[in-house]
């Protein structure tokens, strides 16, 4: 069966088609500047080059018009029609409370997501768009959900409640949620068949390192902690986002700074994190090139965010009494060197020993770690879409 991965932002869209008989990437593409001047789709059938198209796309709808078409295109598209897509897989962000696991959409589904929107506000909408776009012009195609947060409702209530009093959780759904779950569980079950090890006999620690950021405790193969929040902003130093402050914090610079409604929260999630304390730049190639031309707010943006990757790992040995893997994964997690010594430099009292010449590589599953490092540590770069194709798949292939 061939399955159509859609991930739908509010201006963009990226998709991907595998054939999931063996899991093999046919094609991929990002539609950029949806309802804007400029709208642009950027098509690559896997073996060919990119084929970049400029056309006017007023909304979703007419998005993933343009991914049909590609993906349907005699010269490089890898189906004759769109009978040849056995099902889509859409990425939703948030489910809430409301599923733990992948779903096949129907009407109750949308509905429960739509629920949903008022926790998730700036990306549920745009989710659940591509979903009206699909059933529109793929009404016979079984379409399936797959949640950022559906990983993460395995925690415990110790580790999901926040101590507020206790009728915000029962009034609004105010609680921990998790993000990235879809990463998370991915990496984890790539440890486990990269150690050979059942994953139900593992403690995890994984670390989705990327623009976003976050850490999951996984024991025995269920996520017991993660250190994103109600939000994608607690936890981590991000980026642009802050991770953990002291709440007090906002309501004091918004009366300093005298800030309208919303500004703070823009201050906290697009100009903080590591690019707020360096003034240089949320990318870490920017700012490992700004350090080694002395720049030290760079090497200090650099610093508090290890600190604080190792501060959760910490943490989540403790909560785990022990780990046997960490794995590092995302765009930092993935490819910079620097940043994974930095993190793993000074804890091997912890068993935690990484060996310096094995981790200079970047984006292929390798062990890191030293051969005596009790804790092993791995680079496994994720893949979201394989997983949202094989919940798909799994799910699809049932009723059909
Ligand atoms: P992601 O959100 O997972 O796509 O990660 C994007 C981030 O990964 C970028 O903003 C960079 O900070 C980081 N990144 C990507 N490639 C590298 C690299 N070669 N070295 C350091 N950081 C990188």
């Amino acid at each position: 069966m061939k399955v159509l991965v859609i991930n739908c932002g509010s201006s963009s869209l990226k998709y991907q088609v595998l054939d999931m008989t063996n899991e093999i990437l046919l094609a991929k593409g990002l539609v950029e500047r949806i309802g804007m001047d400029g709208s642009v789709i950027t098509h690559e059938k896997i073996g060919m080059d990119k084929i970049k198209t400029e056309v006017p796309m007023k909304d979703h709808k007419d998005a993933i018009k343009q991914v049909l078409d590609a993906v349907q295109n005699e010269e490089y598209g890898v189906v004759k029609s769109m009978d040849e897509i056995g099902a889509v897989g859409h990425r939703v962000v948030h489910a809430g409370e409301k599923f733990a696991e992948s779903v096949l959409i129907d009407d109750a589904v949308i509905a429960a997501l739509e629920e949903c929107v008022e926790l998730a506000p700036l990306h549920n909408p745009p989710n659940l768009l591509g979903i009206a776009a699909c059933k529109d012009l793929m009404p016979f195609t079984p379409m399936v959900a797959v949640f950022d947060t559906a990983f993460h409702q395995t925690m415990p209530p110790e580790a999901y409640l926040y101590a507020l009093p206790y009728e915000y959780y029962e009034k609004y759904g105010i609680r921990k949620y998790g993000f990235h779950g879809t990463s998370h569980k991915y990496v984890a079950q790539r440890a486990g068949a990269m150690l050979n090890v059942n994953i139900n006999d593992l403690k995890l620690i994984t670390c989705h390192l990327g623009n976003g950021a976050s850490v999951s405790a996984i024991k025995h193969g269920r996520c017991i902690d993660t250190s994103m929040g109600f939000t994608p902003l607690e936890g981590l130093v991000m980026g642009t986002r802050c991770g953990d402050i002291d709440p007090a914090i906002v309501t004091y610079i918004r009366r300093k700074e005298n800030l309208p409604q919303g500004v703070a929260n823009e201050i906290l999630n697009k100009k903080s994190g590591v690019l707020g304390i360096s003034g240089v730049s949320s990318d870490f190639r920017d700012l490992e090139d700004a350090v080694a031309e002395g720049n030290e707010r760079a090497a200090l943006a650099l610093r508090i965010f290890a600190k604080k990757v190792r501060f959760y790992i910490g943490a989540y040995i403790a909560e785990m009494n022990g780990v046997d893997a960490i794995v590092f994964t995302a765009g930092v997690g993935e490819n910079d060197v620097n940043m994974r010594e930095l993190i793993c430099t000074d804890i091997g009292n912890l068993g935690i020993k990484l060996d310096l010449i094995k981790n200079k590589v970047r984006g292929k599953e390798t062990i890191v770690s030293t051969e005596d490092s009790k804790v092993k540590l791995l680079l496994i770069p994720t893949n979201e879409e394989l997983m949202i194709a094989r919940d798909t798949y799994n799910i699809a292939k049932k009723v059909k």
